[in-house]
């Protein structure tokens, strides 16, 4: 068992370059223990007649300043966490912070470079490699990925739909088992059997979240999200499993409603905008509060999800983030003062050790068979399990005699045997069954058969209707754009000619272009569209995608995909990828290249041994065990050459692994783009309709 308080660093956001510096200074005093300070500017404080405060000073474990990278991140908060998974004991970490300090960045992590990938990613990573070295158990994994938004669960890794709304994917509830475990109905645990697997399953909860997002319903900045990796193992032969889980936590915003400055009793009465930060707040004072005998998990959905991980069987770590300008301070400090609380919530780890069914099994009969010795010795009789074929034939007769016995009086007797009683009532249940169905059916039969074709026609008709009024819509947005464009042109033309007026030269190659953009090239504009909706496609989760676009509707998403902000993120990308292929097969033919020359240099041994063996043969003595310096030297180079064997080898497969990310990168960015233009595209279609 392993007792300690939870453990809680900070980190601060990189500031704008406009955004005021000296606002806070950070303090390392010990090993374990640095101070940040939070300055209140004068005129802010000078606001407040009855705080006249101007600093406010609070500890943390460590303080990530501005500068500290992703890598640095994981290897002091998660590495330590993902080890104790690694070991059978629970983890959780979890970002609190306002919307934009940070916490999706932390967690997850960024979504342009490699190197900006979060504590997820990272840790997944870790785990695999660690796993695969460990040779001496059986390992399993899992993941599963949870939103909770407005006190509902939803399962973000169900392959199965494909979530337009937050409302499409399954709803996960909660159960409680009678020893007041919670349990998780509906939440899908995905097998992952290596670092690849999982990040994909990774990307595709992204994705879902991203997508069952619209602007007018910001779920992300409202929800919580929790990844969690299950990991199980179990060494050869032995009864007993370990298992694990380890919640990486992206908590909702914690900003609250009425934004009114610095001011003790203000900032505890203000309100959250999220009930559940409320609630989980609630918990934490009760933790930190001795001797309190009823804690509230139950309030929230949330707090009951994280209940191990708060002042229960769990190793864990919070990242309070900080976006430390001027604008934000009341929220920092709220945000600081939060995670002083949590500091002090101590928690009790114990292995999750478990053992295994097929022992318990073993057990069982053996119960159950002294059990069955000790009945035949009180009745007499030795009793099998399932009832002989006489005897069930002699209950049927008895039953149907009873059934068809007038005399209210007569009674069922089969006598004090469980099987036998349990036999009747499940006969005559049948047989009640058989007669009600019978008389049903007559009845339904009747009445589908005139409904059926009357409804037919009608649908018909209104998606015949949909259709034509959606096209109507189109072409108005369609030619609304070509307005657009027309008028940018002639405003265009008009600058030419007051520029160089007369010179009907600009004119003409200007009017070419205005052609050539109008025929040709539009086409290549749509091949275009279709690459990308191939490319699309290649994710399987992602299929729902540009296919079943009107061609009206790929013209316009040609004409918002050049002017996105986004197309440049994915060109940038896809010049990097190049870069990288690049050099992984180049690097893949140096591998191969040391590949065979070690095999040249091996042959070259074997044939000096069997020159040896020769000369053996005609001076017996002296040439057999002689120490041979060509042979020496034939190995110490083989060594070298594996070597860099090595590391190119290792090279490659971290290469592999960036790819692939950067692939998974693109494929995220190119689905916001369409999701944008989806967006932009029913807004224009309802301008138009109004
Ligand atoms: P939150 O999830 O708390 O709302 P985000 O993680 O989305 O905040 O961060 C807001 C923005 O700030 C994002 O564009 C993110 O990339 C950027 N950002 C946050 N933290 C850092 C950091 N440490 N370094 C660089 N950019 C960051
Ligand atoms: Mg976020």
């Amino acid at each position: 068992m392993v007792k300690e308080t939870i453990r809680v660093y900070a980190r601060v956001k990189p500031l704008g370059r406009r955004q005021q510096a000296g606002i806070y200074s950070v303090d390392e005093e010990e090993k374990s223990v640095s101070s940040l300070e939070i300055i209140v500017p004068r005129d802010l404080a000078d606001g407040f007649v009855n705080n006249k405060r101007e600093s406010y000073k609070f500890k943390f474990q460590k303080i990530f300043d501005q500068e500290a990278k992703q890598d640095v991140v994981f290897e002091s908060i998660a590495k330590p966490v993902a080890e104790c998974a690694l070991a059978g004991y629970n983890g959780t970490i979890f970002a609190y912070g306002q919307t934009g300090s940070g916490k999706t960045f932390t967690i997850t992590g960024g979504a342009e470079r490699y190197s900006d990938r979060g504590i997820i990613p990272r840790t997944l990573s870790y785990i695999f490699h660690q796993l695969q070295k460990d040779s001496s158990k059986v390992y399993t994994t899992h993941v599963s990925y949870l939103e909770i938004y407005n006190e509902c669960g939803y399962d973000l890794l169900d392959p199965r739909h494909e979530a337009s709304k937050l409302d499409d994917l399954p709803k996960v509830t909660i159960m409680e088992d009678p020893d007041q475990n919670i349990h998780l109905k509906n939440l899908s645990l995905q097998q992952a059997a290596n670092e690849e697997e999982a990040l994909n399953l990774l990307f595709l909860g992204d994705t879902n979240r991203m997508i069952a997002e619209t602007p007018m319903n910001q779920a992300s900045t409202r929800s919580h999200c929790i990844f969690t990796i299950h990991i199980s193992s179990k060494e050869p032969g032995s009864a007993t499993i370990r298992r694990s889980k380890l919640h990486l936590v992206d908590l909702a915003g914690s900003e609250r409603v009425t934004k009114t400055g610095v001011g003790g009793h203000l900032l505890t009465e203000a309100k959250y905008i999220n009930l559940s930060l409320h609630y989980l707040e609630q918990v934490i004072i009760a933790l930190a509060e001795k001797n309190r005998s009823h804690i509230p998990y139950r309030n929230s959905m949330m707090t009951s999800v994280l209940r191990d991980s708060l002042g229960g069987n769990c190793m864990t770590t919070m990242i309070a983030t900080l976006s430390l300008d001027k604008r934000n301070i009341d929220e920092s400090i709220s945000t600081c003062r939060f995670a002083q609380r949590v500091a002090l919530i101590k928690n009790e780890a114990v292995l999750n050790e478990e053992v295994d069914p097929r022992l318990m099994i073993a057990q069982l009969k053996k119960e159950i068979q002294d059990l069955k010795d000790e009945l035949a010795l009180v009745t007499g009789e030795q009793r099998t399990t399932e009832l002989s074929q006489e005897e069930r034939l002699r209950l049927d007769e008895l039953i149907q005699r009873f059934l068809e016995d007038n005399d209210p009086e007569s009674t069922l007797d089969v006598g004090p045997d469980m099987r036998k009683i349990k036999y009747c009532f499940v006969h005559m249940k049948q047989l009640m069954n058989h007669s009600k169905i019978s008389e049903e059916k007559l009845l339904s039969q009747h009445v589908l058969e005139e409904k059926d074709t009357s409804i037919q026609v009608g649908k018909e008709e209104l998606k015949l209707k949909e259709i034509l009024q959606q096209r109507d819509g189109e072409i108005n947005i369609l030619v609304n754009m070509l307005k657009k464009e027309k008028k940018k042109a002639q405003d265009a033309l008009f600058q030419l000619n007051a520029v160089a007026s007369g010179s009907n030269v600009l004119d003409q190659s200007l009017s070419i272009n205005l052609e050539e953009r109008r025929s040709p090239s539009s086409c290549a504009h749509l091949k275009e569209a279709k690459d990308f909706s191939c490319s699309v496609r290649r994710l399987p989760f992602l299929s729902r995608q540009i296919g079943e676009m009107s061609l009206g509707c790929q013209e316009a998403f040609e004409v918002f995909k050049r002017d996105h902000a986004d197309s440049i993120t994915i060109e940038d990308n896809k010049q990097l990828l190049k870069q990288r292929f690049a050099e992984a097969k180049s690097l893949g033919e140096k591998v191969n290249e040391v590949r065979n020359k070690i095999n040249h240099l091996k042959g070259e041994i074997t044939q000096r041994h069997i020159q040896k063996a020769a000369l053996a043969v005609v001076s017996p003595s002296e040439e057999l065990n002689k120490f041979d310096p060509v042979e020496e030297k034939l190995r110490t180079q083989i060594e070298e050459e594996k070597k860099s064997y090595k590391t190119m080898f290792n090279r490659l497969k971290g290469l592999k692994v960036e790819i692939e990310h950067l692939q998974l990168l693109m494929e995220k960015a190119k689905v916001k783009l369409q999701k944008d233009f989806e967006v932009w595209w029913s807004e224009e279609a309802t301008k138009l309709q109004v």
